[in-house]
């Protein structure tokens, strides 16, 4: 069959390279793709906010399969138009969607569903806002009900820091998405991403992953999409995994076909393993970028007929198979990211940097002039690589950063220290 996949980062390039990969698949097409996704298959410039030139190309090149990476275009319902045109597509569709549209939507569903969460109230104005953070105290979170690209989330240590993200979120900084309010409990305890493959009635579980967001070694430093992840999560074990499945994922999956919004995709749950058990922190609705990477490193079942699978709610006797590898990758970002960066730096010495045993690097943000890779965004590569252990999988990731010249560029050099601690036993699980 053909296949159209949509977006342009790293996760749309691991994508590309695991949908390529299948025998099932005659041709596959990215829109708009980059440099590295270029390498993979074809791609072309579709803007996929214009659901009716998404449409009418599919119809042009007989696409059967609409695959959409980012969350945005979920949100805008595109899944809904293009089912509605008789063209199949993995993803939800926009009331599904809410899942990560609306953070007010997700925490009523779990309240109504005793889904485990963090206590929280909304708010739609800073008054009363302020009063019940003053109430519960600090540490206390707030968050934009919206979509705000990862800036709509803080995690404040005192009252002051909570208030002032009040009338930072209330005022209009970002945009549509703060003119509702979440306020939430602080939870304490290690994150994992959990990822669950669903089809509207059943869902099964995918790997798990751990993804460093802070900018810095050490986790330091300011909150970005993510600078690296591994899979699997040590911490995620497999009666965990039960829990968050049952507890978590599976009401979740139920609440929403009683909606009559079945939720059919990749729902990915934030998690934080406190000392009562999982708990969900957020949904996203789409794979997680760079946890994605990671996961197509580690699946060894083609993924195309569980995309499938999923869109035809026939997941219910599906499994899937996975390397035991353990797969990290490390973020290569343009210098200043997540602040101000510049495009356009040259990037060198990619070739000899994927001949390092293990090793797949994804593109996230580049583009190709005269045969040249220049970088065209704050993340820009994923440097990715399997190993029997963690600590194998990082030094072969590194090996391989170290022979990318890109002076414009920066990374972590740290990224899976928590579970290189574990396995040498220096860490308590
Ligand atoms: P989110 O965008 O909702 O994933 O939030 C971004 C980050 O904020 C999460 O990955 C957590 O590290 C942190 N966070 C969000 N909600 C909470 C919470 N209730 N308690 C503690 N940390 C949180």
């Amino acid at each position: 069959m053909n296949i159209l996949l949509l977006g342009s980062g790293g996760r749309e390039h691991a994508l590309a390279w695991k949908i390529a990969a299948s025998p099932l698949v005659e041709r596959l097409i990215c829109a708009p793709g980059n440099a590295g996704i270029a390498q993979e298959c074809d791609v072309v410039a579709l803007d996929a906010a214009d659901h009716a030139a998404v449409i009418a190309f599919c119809r042009a090149q007989k696409i059967g399969l609409v695959v959409v990476g980012p969350e945005a275009p979920l949100c805008a319902g595109i899944v809904d138009d293009l089912n509605a045109a008789g063209i199949k597509a993995f993803g939800p569709g926009k009331v599904a969607a809410q899942l990560e549209g609306s953070k007010g939507f997700t925490k009523d569903l779990c309240r109504t569903h005793n889904i485990p969460t963090a206590a929280y109230e909304r708010f739609t104005a800073a008054t009363p806002a302020k009063a019940y953070v003053r109430a519960q105290g600090a540490p206390i979170v707030v968050k934009a009900d919206g979509l705000a690209a990862g800036k709509g989330v803080v995690v404040a240590q005192s009252v002051a820091e909570a208030e002032a993200a009040i009338d930072m979120m209330f005022g209009g900084a970002l945009g549509e998405a703060g003119a509702e309010v979440v306020v939430e409990e602080f939870l304490a305890g290690e994150e994992a991403s959990f990822f669950a493959l669903c089809d509207g009635e059943s869902a099964i579980p995918l790997a798990s992953a751990q993804d460093h967001k802070r900018v810095f070694d050490g986790d330091q430093g300011p909150n970005t999409g993510g600078m690296g992840a591994y899979s699997p999560a040590p911490v995620m074990t497999p009666e965990l995994t039960a829990r968050a499945m049952d507890e978590i994922v599976l009401p979740t999956v139920r609440a929403m076909k009683a909606m009559g919004a079945p939720y059919k995709g990749v729902l990915y749950a934030g998690l934080m393993i406190t000392a009562s058990g999982p708990k969900l922190i957020e949904y996203n609705v789409r794979f997680g970028d760079p946890e994605c990477q990671v996961l197509m490193l580690r699946l060894m079942s083609d993924l195309v007929p569980a995309l499938l699978a999923a869109c035809d709610g026939m997941l219910k006797n599906f499994d899937l198979r996975w390397y035991p590898d353990v797969a990290l990758t490390v973020v290569m970002a343009a210098k200043g990211y997540p602040g101000e960066y510049a495009r356009g730096s040259l990037i060198e010495g990619l070739d000899q940097a994927a001949q390092v045993e293990g090793v797949e690097i994804f593109h996230a943000g580049t583009r190709v002039e005269a045969g040249r890779i220049l970088a065209n965004g704050g993340r820009v590569l994923n440097v990715s690589a399997r190993g029997g252990t963690v600590a194998q999988a990082q030094a072969r990731a590194y090996t391989a950063v170290d022979r990318i010249r890109w002076p414009g560029g920066f990374c972590r050099r740290d990224i899976g220290w928590q579970a290189v601690a574990r396995e040498k036993g220096k860490l308590e699980v």
